[in-house]
């Protein structure tokens, strides 16, 4: 089934708003296993809106139409649609009954042109928005099936996860289900490389790689009658992809974060973690402490940009910093030390380079990273060479800096339970 996406709004025409709806749209119907050829941008303009609809009617099975379904005389949405399907409006009782309840429980006052969102095309129907007084609309006619769904994305989301996705789901044939197996470690054409055989001979479940910062996804997708049968598709595939990366993975579920699997590797292995930063600035703290619970493991972080900060709080040697300069190995790996000893945290994580876009040499060019991580007492350093503006080596860095705890842990924990490498 093919799947078009109309974006309506003058706003999002003129650039004064990022049209997310459609990046989400886009995303659920393409994990749905939906084909999508077309997206639309157009104006809150009838004649041209009439266009594009009857366009994308000749050319998709299913539209998706965001915004234009407000009270204002400037959302057409609605109207348009209805016209070119030869639908008459017609007042939904049920619906103006919720817009009345809707203003009554936040005493708001309710003007004759809110009345107007009660109106839907004659045989429609009507999906519930329980964040707003547009209902969400489905048009069928004999070729074609039209959703129109509201803009603002706080209302579009969770429509389109309770009403639009199973409503699709009823309309294909067979069902798409999807796991994601997370990597790190491994780049993205190293991890293609080493499931070339399985691309091979892909027809049902595929794998497709997503490179992301510091981590590579493999999202497997299988199609089936109904969920169960996927999963059944699923399974061997993700107990192979385990096999071939086995410790390299951090999570199969799509919600947990590269953060959020260290924190709860922390927590398992009762182990407190403290930082000690320099170009990173504090953002390796912060992507740990944005999960919840990190307090049971998260003793402190430093930043420490200046070389004086380094040798008075975390103890870097000012003969270390005089002979090889704040960025590099020693250095990183004295303010791990340092870290280690003054927080009496079990794994400090340290990290020291030039960001950019000055600062940097021949010898020590701008992306030049070290990071260093103390586990109880031993350090291990690593040397790094980044790319893009400073915001991108940055970004870079404290994924690198998460990857490195993380393998350091891990090496930690199977050496202390009597050197076997952990299988997950
Ligand atoms: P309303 O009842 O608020 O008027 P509507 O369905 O008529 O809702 P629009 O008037 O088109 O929707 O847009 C309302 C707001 O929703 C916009 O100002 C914008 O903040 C947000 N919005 C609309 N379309 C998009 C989009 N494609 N992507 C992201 N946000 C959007
Ligand atoms: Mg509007």
């Amino acid at each position: 089934m093919v799947v078009e996406l109309i974006s309506v709004g003058t706003e999002i025409l003129m650039g004064n708003i990022v049209n997310t709806n459609a990046a989400y749209l886009a995303e659920q119907v393409n994990s749905m296993g939906l084909v999508c050829y077309y997206q639309t941008t157009v104006g809150d303009n009838e004649q041209r809106l009439t266009e594009t609809v009857k366009t994308a009617m000749g050319r998709a099975n299913i539209l998706i139409l965001s915004g234009g379904l407000g009270p204002t005389k400037d959302d057409l949405t609605k109207e348009v649609c209805a016209k070119v399907c030869g639908k008459e409006l017609v007042e939904d009782k049920a619906w103006r009954q919720t817009i009345k309840e809707y203003f009554t429980k936040r005493g708001l006052k309710l003007t004759d042109n809110n009345w107007k969102q009660a109106m839907v095309p004659e045989g429609s129907i009507v999906l519930d928005n329980p964040n707003g007084t547009a209902p969400g609309i489905i048009i069928e006619t004999e070729k074609n099936t039209l959703i129109l769904l509201p803009g603002p994305p706080n209302e579009l989301i969770p429509m389109f996860k309770a009403s639009v996705v199973p409503y699709l789901q009823k309309k294909q044939e067979a069902i798409m289900v999807s796991q994601t197996v997370k990597i790190v470690g491994i780049g993205e054409s190293a991890a293609a490389e080493m499931i070339d055989d399985l691309y091979e001979k892909q027809s049902n479940p595929t794998i497709a790689t997503y490179a992301k910062v510091g981590e590579v996804h493999l999202r497997v997708t299988a199609k089936a009658e109904d969920e169960k049968k996927a999963r059944k598709l699923l399974k061997p595939v993700i107990k192979e992809l385990k096999n071939r990366f086995n410790e390299h993975i951090f999570t199969t579920d799509p919600e947990v974060t590269l953060e959020q699997s260290i924190v709860d590797l922390l927590v398992d292995n009762a182990l407190t973690v403290s930082t000690v930063e320099s170009c990173s600035g504090g953002l390796v703290a912060g992507r740990l402490i944005n999960v919840p619970g990190v307090s049971e493991v998260f003793k402190m972080g430093h930043i420490t940009y200046s070389n004086k900060a380094k040798r008075k709080i975390i103890g870097v040697k000012r003969s270390t910093l005089e002979k090889y300069g704040a960025v590099s190995e020693q250095v990183a790996a004295e303010m791990a030390k340092g870290g280690f000893g003054l927080s009496k945290a079990d794994v400090t994580v340290s990290v020291t380079g030039i960001a950019g876009p000055d600062g940097g040499s021949e010898t020590k060019p701008v992306g030049l990273v070290y990071i260093g991580c103390c586990v109880k007492g031993k350090t291990t350093v690593k040397e790094y060479h980044f790319s893009g503006n400073r915001a991108k080596i940055r970004e870079a860095t404290v994924a690198a800096a998460l990857v490195l705890m993380r393998e350091c842990v891990l090496e930690y924990i199977s050496e202390v339970t009597f050197g076997k490498k952990e299988k997950r």
